[in-house]
């Protein structure tokens, strides 16, 4: 159980909750602003600009590397989800993280542990809908977290828009002292954006995947040459995928960036976001539309 020390370099991995904390606390107590980049692992540069962000807008650096079983569906892909650890720590380390927090499964739910965090209503709109109880294991774990490391920020990606919305949600409800952040989507060179599960694609499905991105593209461009009523928008970033026979539409919504429910007319902006199976690899993207004037 457990992962090795690192012996050499800045970077102390921590897999119980008492070291973590004592870690932290220690940072802290030295006057230290803490950031905290929560993460699944397998790390690509999506991930990295977070710990950039962190990086420069904080004194000390944490990321947490845990595969959380409990917002995983059943049949989703908890077991095959890729834990490249060795990997991680090393880019880990060289982008500077002082501290990184690696529970197992047993350390970060108790036997016995029956106590939920749930965003009512948001948990059930978009990935919520499609996944259900997956937000409420987010939120859960991203509140041990918040408990665990005590951040000053924390750091997640646009990405995942939906996470976004429900993550500031609970922290406003629940009177969180964390401030969170909030960076760009980062793209593969074709506009692809940067997914651990990426990685499941075979050559075809990795090109039928851009499908995604130019469903976002289209909709973007027709904002921008004037059109503004959210079903016709919508109509045409579905259209894009009336020609992708491998690749499944599980959503395509134009909504409130903060309530994720649908709007009519995107003159006060709005959130374009989709998910999609390519095979049996759920992706999504989003864009956000900046309000007309
Ligand atoms: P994950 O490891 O998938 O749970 O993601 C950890 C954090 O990285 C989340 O806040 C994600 O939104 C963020 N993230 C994942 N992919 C990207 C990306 N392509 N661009 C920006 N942030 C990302």
């Amino acid at each position: 159980m457990g992962h090795p020390l690192s012996l050499h370099g800045h970077l102390k991995i921590f897999t119980t909750i008492d070291e973590m904390r004592a870690a932290s606390r220690a940072l802290r107590g030295a006057g230290k602003r803490l950031g905290l980049v929560p993460t699944m692992g397998a790390l690509h540069e999506g991930h990295l600009s977070l710990v950039g962000s962190a990086r420069a807008q904080c004194d000390a650096v944490a990321a947490s590397i845990f595969v959380n079983p409990t917002q995983f569906g059943p049949n989703e892909d908890l077991a095959k989800y890729p834990r490249p650890f060795e990997r991680d720590r090393e880019m880990l380390e060289r982008e500077g993280v002082e501290l990184v927090f690696a529970p197992s499964v047993e350390e970060m739910y108790p036997a016995g542990a029956v106590t939920w965090v749930t965003v009512e209503d948001l948990c059930s709109k978009l990935d919520g809908r499609s996944r259900p109880g997956h937000f409420r294991g987010v939120t859960t774990v991203v509140s041990k977290l918040f408990h665990v490391v005590e951040p000053d920020v924390a750091f997640f990606g646009q990405k995942d828009a939906a996470q976004v919305a429900v993550i500031r949600r609970m922290v406003r409800d629940l009177n969180f002292a964390v401030e969170i952040v909030v960076c760009p989507i980062v793209r593969e060179a074709d506009g692809l954006a940067m997914s651990s599960r990426n990685a499941y694609l075979d050559a075809k499905q990795r090109r039928e995947a851009l499908v995604l991105h130019r469903s976002l593209m289209r909709v973007e461009e027709l904002a921008r040459a004037g059109e503004r009523d959210a079903a016709k928008l919508a109509a045409a970033g579905r259209a894009e995928f009336e020609n992708a026979e491998a690749v499944r539409l599980d959503y395509f919504e134009i909504v409130d960036a903060e309530t994720l429910d649908p709007v009519a007319d995107v003159s006060d902006g709005a959130l374009v976001a989709v998910a999609a199976y390519v095979g049996a690899t759920r992706l999504i993207d989003n864009v956000v539309l900046a309000p007309y004037r």
